[in-house]
């Protein structure tokens, strides 16, 4: 019976809410709502028009806009997209500079990048150690030609919160128009487009229990705003976003925000109290630190550093809990997160970093058994403790071979042997660049007899140090000298954009070699 891990990452996305599927099966058979919504000569289609824009009302309502501000699109990507590009395009042969923040989602930074080689200027802001943008250094920022501004209401990796009324007042006041990413903010905090001052909104459904592939964006209405549509069709939402209008993907997104708009009240205060709970926890183990503004935060979302532990490595022995990192080599990528790196932390530290989301179907024993566990886990992986037990099958991770979660859970690391002249050391790397080994070696008539080591770094090097600590044993000097990560990297499988960190610990080896006794080096 494995259960599976519990999720902790609604940040990136959210099951869908039952009542949400509901209303979505009703719209996909025979019997349901399935016609095409632009079909006015039948029943059918009139019907379906009518779900369409019963949903239509419910974002509406969601955000204090009318009905007919708001136009569907496949999510908060293509509004991002189609609120910069469109607004951008269609002033062309205007002002041309915009302004942003470094912290943005990628589906506004990249439309950023193309904007500039369509000739823009843009302004990159840097937000403070806090994540926030301040009112001040938009106002610094704009400029006579400036066309709009667009900033996230709530960071998809931090949660932090940006005053948005404050910045939508202050662009209307010099006449820029205001652009606001809500993915991550809609139906967890107020939004009033009317009052904020808002002129273009992303909606998304997924991040609030609605179905992934549908969002909007809510376009300001007097005095009317023009757009260059992204694609070319049917004309359906006006012409701005031509495709047949997908009902029970609305329908979907239409349900989720009547439901968050009537349980915002009971659902935001359980959530933001759950996640003080998960804080508190945390916070008493010595080297974790919040990332972002302690006050100014969306109910959900808990980013934290831990120092001492590798990013990575914590995210595997947490294979129960399915969380998000800010680790570079889990998913891959070359890169640690750049909006931690934004805020100023060092590479090691935003690799050393997990992102824990909550919503509306995490229950306190949930948040209660994660806080045990990341306590657990950070302790054994500092003091490279075995652990005790069967192996857990949720470790059941592809991208490491069997040895490896073996070693992993059973890293024998550091332990008594005495500084004696018969005992070789050697290190080796730095914690800061990712990887750091050492060894202690205890070399008897010129032959390694016993060995421990302590490793900083991926899983793939705890479990080559280990490794490289068995292999050791009973060879001499020379062959010892003759060692190589080769071997190590071959059995453990380790990814070739690894292979770099295996030389530091050949490097710590060699250390070794360099630091060996004399004294016993003499002796037959
Ligand atoms: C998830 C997210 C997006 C992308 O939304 P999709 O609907 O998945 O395209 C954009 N911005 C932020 C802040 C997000 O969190």
């Amino acid at each position: 019976m494995s259960s599976r891990p519990i999720y902790l990452d609604n940040a990136a996305t959210t099951a869908v809410d039952p009542r949400v599927i509901a209303a979505m099966s009703s719209c996909l058979g025979a019997d349901g709502d399935f016609a095409n919504p632009s079909s006015a000569n039948h029943v059918y289609g009139r019907e379906a028009s009518a779900r369409v824009e019963h949903a239509r009302a419910e974002v509406a309502a969601l955000v204090n806009a009318a009905p007919d501000q708001i136009l569907f699109t496949s999510g908060a990507t293509e509004a991002n997209n189609l609120a910069l590009l469109g607004a951008a395009r269609f002033h062309s042969k205007r002002s041309r500079h915009i302004v942003t923040s470094r912290t943005e989602h990628p589906a506004v930074l990249d439309a950023c990048r193309q904007l500039e080689r369509e000739g823009c200027a843009v302004t990159y802001l840097k937000p403070g150690p806090s994540g926030i943008v301040e009112v001040e250094q938009v106002a610094e920022a704009v400029r006579p030609d400036t066309l709009l501004v667009s900033l996230m209401h709530v960071n998809n990796e931090i949660g932090v919160i940006n005053d948005i009324g404050a910045i939508g007042r202050l662009c209307r006041e010099r006449g820029v128009l205001f652009h606001v990413d809500a993915a991550q903010s809609a139906g967890k905090l107020p939004i009033d487009v009317q009052n904020d001052a808002i002129d273009l909104l992303s909606l998304t459904a997924h991040k609030l229990h609605g179905p992934k592939g549908i969002g909007a964006l809510c376009v300001r209405r007097e005095p009317r705003l023009g757009l260059v549509p992204l694609q070319f069709g049917g004309g359906q939402e006006r012409g701005l976003r031509s495709g047949t209008l997908p009902t029970h993907q609305i329908v979907g997104l239409g349900a989720a925000y009547r439901i968050a708009r009537e349980s915002m009240s009971v659902d935001i205060p359980r959530i933001a109290g759950l996640r003080e709970r998960l804080w508190q926890a945390l916070a008493a183990i010595p080297g974790v630190e919040l990332n972002g503004d302690p006050v100014r935060r969306v109910a959900g979302i808990l980013n934290v550093t831990v120092d001492g532990v590798e990013g990575e490595a914590l995210l595997l022995a947490l294979a129960d809990l399915a969380v998000s990192s800010g680790s570079a080599c889990a998913s891959l990528h070359a890169e640690p997160s750049y909006v931690l790196r934004a805020l100023g932390r060092s590479d090691r530290l935003a690799q050393s970093s997990l992102r824990l989301s909550l919503g509306r179907f995490t229950t306190e024993a949930e948040v209660e058994q994660a806080a045990a566990r990341m306590g657990d886990e950070i302790v054994r992986l500092r003091a490279g403790e075995p652990r005790s037990g069967a192996m857990p099958d949720l470790a059941d991770d592809a991208r490491y071979n069997l040895e490896v979660r073996r070693r992993l859970h059973a890293l024998p690391g550091w332990g008594d042997l005495p500084n004696a002249p018969s005992v070789a050391s050697g290190r080796a790397g730095d914690r800061e660049q990712g990887t750091a080994v050492e060894f202690a070696f205890r070399i008897e008539r010129d032959r390694v007899t016993e060995t421990r080591f302590r490793a900083f770094g991926c899983p793939h090097v705890l479990a080559a140090a280990s490794w490289a600590a068995e292999a050791a044993r009973g060879l001499d000097r020379s062959e010892l000298a003759g060692w190589d990560w080769q071997e190590a990297a071959r059995v453990l499988e380790v990814p070739a954009a690894k292979f770099g960190r295996l030389l530091t610990l050949q490097d710590a080896i060699r250390a070794v070699v360099r630091n060996w006794p004399a004294a016993t080096e003499s002796t037959v």
